[in-house]
């Protein structure tokens, strides 16, 4: 049995992975991202303590609908690997009912770490929140090199995964280095797809309510025109986009 912290469940989670998904957002992140939605989930002891167990109570009673729509689970966060021994022992569990599992991390994770997840893991949702090492800094709080250490050990494994990001205007935008971006993961055997994910607004609220101040509050969230610029790019280096 292993017990772990956890902010929320979603039963029907719809975008954090192929069809309908029971999502687990997990509780504690090192990061702190300036956009993050859900700063409520920074702090590990401020979450919901809860055994796989009883996840695995939950997640069976849905697992029909789960199953007719090509879904699965995804542990997301929160960051999930930073209760490794929590997330890998539901990965198992979820196998061993025949389910799809995914995790969606930022990869600021030791690798040797990560593969323990490996052989109980469907898809790898990965968010690279920029090439840039010092943008990474500046947006997150920490250096990007374990989450690019990741991707090469995704591509030693060969393990399929899916690479997000958040498009913030005047930090993640910039068309050239989204080239480069592409240009990057063109070489990626198991990468599945990229997906852009528009940045927005929605956290604002719960920074407030920490007594936290939200230093994005003057950016608003992309143009469907800068988007679709965007996706383009990928288009153009024959990369899946969602
Ligand atoms: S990695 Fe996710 S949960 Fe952690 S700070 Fe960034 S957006 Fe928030």
């Amino acid at each position: 049995m292993a017990e772990g912290y956890i902010h929320s469940t979603e039963s029907m989670g719809t975008v954090d992975g192929p069809g309908i998904r029971f999502v687990v957002f997990t509780q504690g992140c090192p990061l702190r991202c300036q956009y993050c939605h859900n700063p409520d989930t920074w702090k590990l002891k401020e979450g919901k303590k809860v055994t796989t167990e009883s996840l695995m109570k939950k997640i069976k009673k849905i697992k029909p609908y789960i199953e007719r729509s090509g879904g699965g689970i995804t542990i997301s966060g929160g960051e999930p690997t930073m209760q490794l021994d929590f997330t890998l022992d539901l990965l198992k569990k979820a196998k061993a009912e025949g389910l799809h599992t995914a995790v969606d991390t930022s990869g600021f994770v030791e690798s040797a770490k990560f593969k323990k997840l490996l052989p109980y893991l469907d898809l790898v949702l990965l968010d690279i929140k920029t090439m840039d090492d010092l943008v990474h800094r500046d947006l997150t709080g920490v250096s990007n090199q374990k989450t690019l250490n990741l991707v090469e050990l995704l591509e030693k494994e060969k393990q399929p995964y899916w690479v997000r990001q958040v498009i913030v205007p005047g930090i993640t935008d910039d068309l050239e280095k989204m080239k480069e971006f592409a240009k990057y993961l063109q070489r990626k055997k198991y990468l599945e797809k990229i997906e852009l994910l528009p940045y927005h607004e929605l956290g604002k609220h719960k920074w407030e309510n920490l007594g936290l101040e939200y230093k994005l509050a003057a950016v608003e969230p992309p143009s469907e025109k800068k988007m679709a610029e965007l996706n383009a790019v990928f288009k153009n280096y024959k990369i899946n986009i969602a």
